[in-house]
């Protein structure tokens, strides 16, 4: 049932090119101080989405800070995962369409056999977001701590999915939410911080590889160089407003000749609802052979998605809700403009002149694209605004950082 996921080394010290300030000698002494610490990080996908992006990072950061850190995946059916979907939607306030008792059976059934997997060897358990949520109630060993993380947008969930899910919650030692305005009303856990996502300047998503490398690598997926190009990267789901982008896509192309849209997803294990909505994407995008759909499934990785939001004149992400959203800042970080949904976590990362491409509708959104096709000076100031904003606050090291110091505070 339970995998643990196998990765590669990766550096710390990498990280002194970009911090001079001490950073990473004062993240060395933390780590020092919970020297011998075993931790396990549990999620429910190893590849597809956010969260599995950051522990490809962070775990083998963590395990080259000393510490024993591992990766461990749930298992589960098909129906567990329809469940678990929904039950992600209505914690961002969709509304719960399964209703029944055999729902909540599948998925306490379903957590209490990953729960019996599970090893006891470790000392704290950070589980991410609700597919998993339930195993801390099923796990009858109590020496370890364990912690509660939540990536999404939790601050308004439906009802009857909360109230399911909230006792379960509340057998942790403490919560982690991505902001502070995230974390639900009546959520009773001895200890709440807010800790916000991170990226890998290192990981081959995104180091920097030049632009003409770039657009030869779009052009070979057949993508004119020579002619303008926004890009979205996103699961295919309705929160990222795929179809809404298409729109403003449509919109813009009124007035910018020759625009090409790419839509990049990825379908992830645990996402079942995925497969609809990108059947449906192929379908429009069948009628306008400037817009382009492409996914892991057709070999479209890390270093492509790199290649697009490098080579992009535009990255859009209109999301509707949004816990973080690490592709916006993967796109800042490349110094690309970028178009964002004014949605959760995503103003945080578009401070300063960026918040002016914060966009609540389709109509903005085409207004933006539009403004920064005619004004191309804009690029360069946004760019640089963008990836000193993502340097200062949203990289893996601070991540790192402030789950450690949670970590230090619970096993005093
Ligand atoms: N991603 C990818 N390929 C795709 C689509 C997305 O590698 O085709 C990655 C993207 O680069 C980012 C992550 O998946 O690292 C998505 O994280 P985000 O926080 O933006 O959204 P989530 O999927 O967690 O809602």
């Amino acid at each position: 049932m339970l995998q643990k996921v196998s990765l590669g080394p990766k550096s710390i010290d990498k990280y002194y090119e970009i911090y001079n300030n001490g950073f990473i000698d004062e993240l060395k002494s933390l780590a020092d101080d919970l020297k011998g610490l075993r931790l396990c990080h549990i999620n429910s996908t190893p590849f597809g989405g956010g969260v599995a992006e950051l522990l490809l990072s962070y775990i083998p950061l963590v395990r080259d800070l000393g510490l024993t850190a591992d990766w461990q995946v749930i298992t589960g059916d098909r129906r567990f995962f329809d469940i678990t979907k929904s039950l992600h939607n209505a914690i961002q306030g969709a509304q719960y369409p399964l209703l029944e008792r055999t729902t909540e059976r599948v998925y306490l059934q379903n957590n209490l056999e990953n729960a019996k997997e599970l090893s006891t060897d470790y000392d704290v358990f950070v589980v991410n977001d609700p597919q998993p949520a339930a195993l801390r109630h099923f796990c009858e060993d109590r020496h370890a701590k364990w912690i509660w993380r939540c990536h999404i947008d939790s601050s308004e969930p439906d009802d009857y999915a909360w109230q399911f899910l909230r006792p379960y919650v509340e057998e942790y030692d403490a919560a982690i939410f991505t902001m502070e305005k995230f974390v639900p009303s009546d959520l009773g856990v001895p200890v709440i911080v807010p800790v916000a996502p991170a990226i890998d300047a290192f990981s081959p998503k995104n180091l920097p590889i030049p632009k003409d490398i770039c657009r030869g690598i779009l052009d070979n997926q057949g993508i004119d160089r020579n002619r303008p190009l926004v890009v979205q990267v996103s699961r295919f789901d309705p929160w990222k407003d795929p179809f809404g982008v298409i729109k403003a896509y449509q919109l813009a192309k009124e007035k910018i000749p020759g625009l090409q849209l790419a839509l990049v997803g990825s379908l992830a294990g645990d996402d079942p609802e995925g497969w609809q909505i990108y059947a449906a994407i192929h379908d429009e995008a069948n009628k306008d052979p400037d817009i382009f759909v492409f996914s892991n499934l057709t070999g479209v990785g890390n270093m492509e998605v790199n290649a697009f939001q490098t080579a992009a004149d535009i990255v859009l992400q209109k999301s509707i809700k949004e816990g973080f959203g690490l592709v916006v800042a993967e796109a800042l970080w490349k110094q690309t403009p970028m178009i964002a949904g004014n949605a959760g976590g995503i103003p945080m990362q578009m401070r300063g002149k960026l918040s002016d491409y914060l966009v609540n509708n389709v109509e903005e959104c085409a207004e933006k694209i539009v403004y920064i096709f005619e004004n191309p000076q804009v690029s360069g100031e946004l760019g640089q605004e963008g990836k000193e904003n993502i340097r200062d606050n949203f990289l893996t090291p601070r991540l790192i950082r402030d789950e450690l110091a949670l970590m230090k505070r619970l096993l005093k």
